[in-house]
């Protein structure tokens, strides 16, 4: 592909940029990101809403814009080299809103999306439980139909990032436990704030509070809330899933590091090293910074076949895994070439500071597929090696729990 932008591209980004410019002070900085007020964010968020740079991929009777992710590619590039902080609404505009687009009533999509992409409300994803996470088709929150043809709820998420500021949420349920574990779920929209639901946040080993453990204790849900048939919840689920691996990977031409950060450090302190340490030191950095490069360059093609109409595949999910694996070498690599001093050293790249980092990264190897589960996708669907033992394929959900898998 041409790397550089085409005359149409190149128009977008100046516009792009010269809003940033003009609007520095309401966009903030990602240094003033720690304590980040919500509100504020809605409003940033709101902002660039309004101005036309939220929801570009997605269809305009949904509230987009009808562009191609090269926009969407240009307006992230322009925010990350402005220090600009990301949107507050990801999960909603990543996750839960494609899921409302393809599978919602219209009902639901003229209620809930232009308001997700303004950041009017708030969403997230209620999907992993306690005993149900890679393998996400054992959950066990019950949804159960009452004489007035509503559902009743019961049952624990966690890990849900933003319930604690979420005005609703994507969650999926199981309704027939008589059957196999993929065939007896359903997707609902919750409304965050009904009687019933309890959020509480968890507290990471960074130091923030991203998300949450969240209880359901006989929530009532509306069946005009339903997403997609009941029993068709897997299919549902895997319109979100797909949506993740590109918000989180598949996109990706960044690794969200600056190498660039981190080859100052090198350059500033490597004489401090003793000659051994020294060569390890330049190899890491080398190793790093080739596979960022390989990272870049195959996000451009994935970039290129979306634009061209193809769904992203299987190399979305290497993205992901190469992506985190470089990210968290080189702030390993800042760490021990700063020293103490990685406790208050910024990024480059955001407020934060390198040892920040380097606690939040290893988050990023679970969050949407651990490293494991992408190992076992990249070999059974790009490499076609057997695929694993599925000893539970012909048991019903109510049979594994009895047996207690
Ligand atoms: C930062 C962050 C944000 C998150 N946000 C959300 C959110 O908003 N909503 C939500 O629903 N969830 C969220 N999650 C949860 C996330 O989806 C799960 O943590 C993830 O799917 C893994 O599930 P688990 O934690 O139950 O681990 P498990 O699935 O129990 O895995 C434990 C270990 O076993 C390994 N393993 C499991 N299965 C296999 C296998 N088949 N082959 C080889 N190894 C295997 C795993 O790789 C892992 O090392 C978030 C997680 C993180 C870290």
């Amino acid at each position: 592909m041409d790397f550089d932008d085409t005359p149409d591209e190149a128009a977008w980004r100046a516009k792009v940029r010269s809003f940033i410019e003009e609007h520095r002070d309401q966009l903030g900085s990602r240094a003033d990101q720690r304590g980040f007020d919500d509100t504020v964010s809605r409003q940033r968020q709101a902002l660039m809403y309004d101005a036309g740079y939220v929801g570009v991929t997605w269809p305009v009777e949904a509230g987009g814009r009808g562009g191609t992710p090269m926009q969407q590619s240009i307006i992230d590039q322009e925010m990350a080299r402005a220090g600009v902080p990301g949107l507050i609404n990801l999960i909603g505009i990543g996750m839960c809103g494609p899921t409302v687009i393809y599978h919602g009533s219209d009902d639901q999509k003229e209620r809930y999306l232009k308001r997700l992409l303004r950041a009017d409300d708030i969403w997230c994803q209620l999907f992993s439980e306690p005993a149900s996470g890679s393998d996400l088709a054992a959950l066990r929150t019950k949804a159960v139909r009452d004489d007035e043809g509503n559902w009743r709820i019961s049952g624990q998420k966690v890990w849900t990032t933003l319930a604690h500021l979420a005005d609703y949420g994507i969650l999926l349920t199981r309704t027939d436990p008589d059957v196999a574990k993929h065939r007896g779920l359903t997707m609902f929209v919750v409304d965050m704030k009904a009687p019933g639901v309890t959020v509480r946040p968890l507290r990471q080993m960074s130091g923030g509070s991203d998300f949450n453990e969240v209880f359901f204790d006989d929530v009532v849900i509306p069946d005009s809330e339903r997403l997609g048939d009941v029993g068709d919840g897997w299919r549902t689920a895997l319109t979100t899933l797909m949506s993740e691996r590109m918000t989180l990977g598949g996109g990706g031409t960044s690794i969200g590091v600056s190498v660039e950060r981190v080859a100052e450090h090198v350059a500033e302190r490597i004489g401090e090293l003793s000659e051994a340490r020294q060569a390890l030191a330049r190899q890491d950095f080398g190793r790093a910074y080739v596979a960022s490069l390989g990272i870049r360059y195959t996000g451009y093609r994935l970039l290129t076949a979306v634009s061209q109409g193809q769904l992203p595949g299987p190399e979305a999910s290497a993205g992901k895994l190469a992506g985190t694996k470089a990210a968290r070498d080189l702030a390993d690599l800042a760490v021990r070439l700063l020293g103490d001093d990685a406790v208050y050293a910024g990024t480059g790249d955001g407020g934060v500071s390198w040892q920040d980092l380097q606690a939040v990264l290893p988050g990023m190897a679970i969050a949407g597929g651990t490293d494991e589960v992408l190992h076992n996708i990249i070999g059974e669907r790009v490499l076609g090696l057997p695929p694993e033992p599925r000893a539970d394929k012909d048991k019903t959900f109510r049979e594994l729990a009895a047996a207690g898998a």
